[in-house]
């Protein structure tokens, strides 16, 4: 039998990216997990807990989480005022997203990953993890600075689509990640991988079917 357990792990630095946004590391413990699992955290003494997907890689000594704070949110809120050494409490892993035996995917398929704000996160660990395992990253933010540790990706692995861009970067495309893949092509048998908001994720399937992917080709991580 599985218990589930909940552990109370310390903080080990945050880290901010941008105004809202921020990597808080934590200690690892005894977690193992694969990329695209989730961990679950709270403040120690604290109600409530929210599900994060892991961003570090399962190679680190430590657990990484990428938050964005939500407006009025609590958890998200209450997290980025913590200080190095504050107990949270973490349960998990947990999800099967990214579990490539259970997608049946052959190696010779192309992986194409689709994420919006903080969605990269389980792509980042998944990059992290497999040198080895080529993908095409398409990552759709509002501002340039949210395009979270993407000089860590390898080169040519990420599309940014930014809907405010700023004045001149051709770098980026202008627009959300749906216009991007509604206007280029997507192999027919490419396994794709959603992360994000279920707006985000309900638009984009019926751009991927129109490309040829069969649904059995995509998976889907909601957040809200
Ligand atoms: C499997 C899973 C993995 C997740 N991984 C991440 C992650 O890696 N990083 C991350 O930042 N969040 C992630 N989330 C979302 C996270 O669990 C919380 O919902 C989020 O941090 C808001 O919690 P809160 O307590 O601050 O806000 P709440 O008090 O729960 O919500 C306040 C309001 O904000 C809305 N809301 C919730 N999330 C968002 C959002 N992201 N953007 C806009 N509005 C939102 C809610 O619907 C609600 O109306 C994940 C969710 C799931 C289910």
């Amino acid at each position: 039998m599985v218990l589930w357990m909940k552990r109370r792990l310390r903080v080990q630095e945050i880290r901010e990216l941008t105004d809202l946004t921020y990597v808080l590391r934590f200690d690892r413990a005894d977690i193992h997990f694969s990329p695209g699992q989730y961990v679950t955290v709270g403040i120690k003494g604290a109600p409530e807990a929210r599900e994060y997907s892991i961003y570090s890689s399962p190679q680190d000594p430590y657990l990484e989480i990428l938050v964005k704070e939500v407006k009025n949110g609590r958890v998200s809120h209450d997290l980025h005022l913590l200080k190095t050494g504050a107990e949270l409490t973490v349960e998990g892993p947990s999800g099967t997203f990214l579990d490539e035996a259970d997608a049946g995917l052959s190696s010779t398929r192309p992986r194409l990953f689709v994420a919006t704000g903080t969605g990269i996160s389980p792509f980042r660990s998944f990059a992290r993890t497999f040198a080895d395992r080529p993908f095409q990253l398409v990552h759709g933010v509002r501002y340039e600075n949210e395009r979270y540790d993407h000089s860590e990706f390898p080169s040519g692995s990420v599309t940014s689509c930014v809907t405010r861009p700023g004045s001149q970067n051709g770098a980026v495309f202008a627009g959300r990640v749906t216009d991007y893949l509604r206007s280029h092509p997507v192999t027919p048998d490419s396994q794709c991988y959603l992360c994000g908001s279920t707006a985000m994720i309900y638009e984009t399937i019926p751009i991927l079917r129109s490309h040829g992917v069969a649904d059995s080709r995509m998976f889907a991580e909601i957040y809200f």
